[in-house]
């Protein structure tokens, strides 16, 4: 069965960057499972997967517009120390997760702490990069209706 609309895929993937640094992979752990058409991994990506079938490898190169992004700008801020309260030390590198203005879920990373304040980064870790994906199909099938009504596979 080819990958298209409404089906649930099973895949082996490496994530590097340009650098040829891999950034994540699921060698060694469960593969990675998706229902296509319902926006669960990049859309890049996603793009690339229609059509293919279980066993086929690819090769595939997402821009950031089709990734995580391009960085804004307006997400990366000085906020006072007052708010990390609770936060017994600050350290460039440390994440956090906070309420966006829609209620979504952002991830924050610290960038930089001096005396005065503390600057945070709002961006998705892997905005404004390039992602190489080396991706196996493991299986391909149809979507059961539950997985349909929630927007992802069991
Ligand atoms: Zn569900």
């Amino acid at each position: 069965m080819n990958i298209g609309e409404k089906s649930v895929v099973t895949f082996h993937y490496t994530l590097t960057n340009s650098n040829g640094e891999e950034l994540d992979s699921s060698a060694g752990r469960d593969s990675m499972k998706y229902l296509h058409g319902a926006s669960n991994i990049v859309p890049g990506l996603e793009k690339e997967m229609e059509g293919k079938s279980s066993g086929d490898k690819l090769k595939v190169e997402v821009q950031p517009e089709e990734g995580y992004g391009e960085v804004n700008p307006q997400m990366i801020q000085k906020v006072p120390h007052s708010a990390f309260e609770g936060v017994p030390e600050i350290k460039p590198g440390m994440k956090f997760q906070a309420e966006g203005p829609g209620g979504e879920t952002q991830h924050i990373t610290v960038k930089e702490v001096t005396d005065d304040e503390v600057t945070v980064d709002g961006n998705h870790p892997l905005a404004g990069q390039v992602l190489h994906f080396d991706v196996t199909i493991e299986d391909v099938r149809e979507a059961s209706e539950e997985e349909l009504s929630h927007g992802h596979a069991h």
